[in-house]
């Protein structure tokens, strides 16, 4: 935390909008998805909002950041969305930095960091390949406390879930 090389340019407006995403992964937890919400926002306003739902939607691709892009572009009727913030509760993964640059998005806030999959600064760091035509913003550790807290409880509860339901089947409870 705190270090001025990991947060540039963090505003009030950032974490803001970051709370915004995190209503929307509560919204993916209480359907049993892991809980990652998304929002994109331009000239600071709302134009797409998503929620983490590969299960439910059986869409391997119905991540937070694809599903808010899909609802801006829709939204704004443009499949390019320049100029616009994607806010994200976790470190993207290769699929979605893939998507985000196909979109032209000019900024991206993330909140806790994703040590497996992340494709920023964890598992690998896709934006700074050179292969991409497009420079992206980003920006990581934005409420990543809170961000990360609703990841661990879910995953804590589900376990919580099946061992209790271990149990019943083994006539313990
Ligand atoms: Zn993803």
């Amino acid at each position: 935390m705190g270090d001025p090389d990991r947060m540039p340019e963090v505003t009030a407006e950032d974490e803001r909008w970051m709370k915004r995403a995190l209503q929307l992964a509560a919204e993916a937890a209480a359907i049993g998805e892991v809980p990652v919400g998304a929002v994109v926002v331009l000239d600071g306003k709302e134009i797409g909002a998503g929620f983490n739902a590969p299960i439910s939607g059986c869409d391997p691709t119905a991540h937070a950041e694809i599903r808010a892009m899909r609802d801006a572009a829709a939204r704004v009727g443009n499949y390019r969305l320049s100029g616009a913030t994607l806010y994200v509760t976790l470190e993207p993964c290769t699929m979605c930095v893939g998507a985000i640059v196909h979109a032209r998005v000019s900024r991206l806030v993330y909140g806790a960091t994703e040590p497996k999959a992340g494709a920023i600064e964890s598992a690998r760091r896709t934006l700074e390949e050179p292969h991409l035509n497009w420079d992206v913003v980003a920006v990581g550790g934005v409420l990543a406390r809170q961000c990360g807290q609703v990841i661990s409880e879910f995953f804590g509860r589900r376990r919580a879930d099946i061992r209790r339901l271990r149990n019943q089947a083994s006539g313990k409870e």
